[in-house]
């Protein structure tokens, strides 16, 4: 059920060259890797998980502005 939506990368031919560390997703408790040594006391999620928790909907809600530096 995990696999399938890899198909982009092939990731048998190429061994990734960033330093990829071994963790367990602490919104789903599925192991995965990330490219930053996890620090002990925060959460880590996996890519999935990442994508929800990303700070992105903050401002979202009200269509108003998207942007800002
Ligand atoms: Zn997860």
């Amino acid at each position: 059920m995990a696999y399938g939506d890899d198909r982009n990368r092939g990731f048998r031919d190429n061994r990734e060259p960033r330093e990829m560390f071994d963790t367990t997703c602490s919104d789903c408790g599925k192991e995965c890797q990330v490219p930053f040594k996890p620090t002990d006391g925060r959460p880590v999620y996996c890519r999935d998980c990442f994508q929800k928790h990303r700070p992105a909907d903050r401002d979202g809600g009200n269509g108003g502005r998207r942007q800002r530096y």
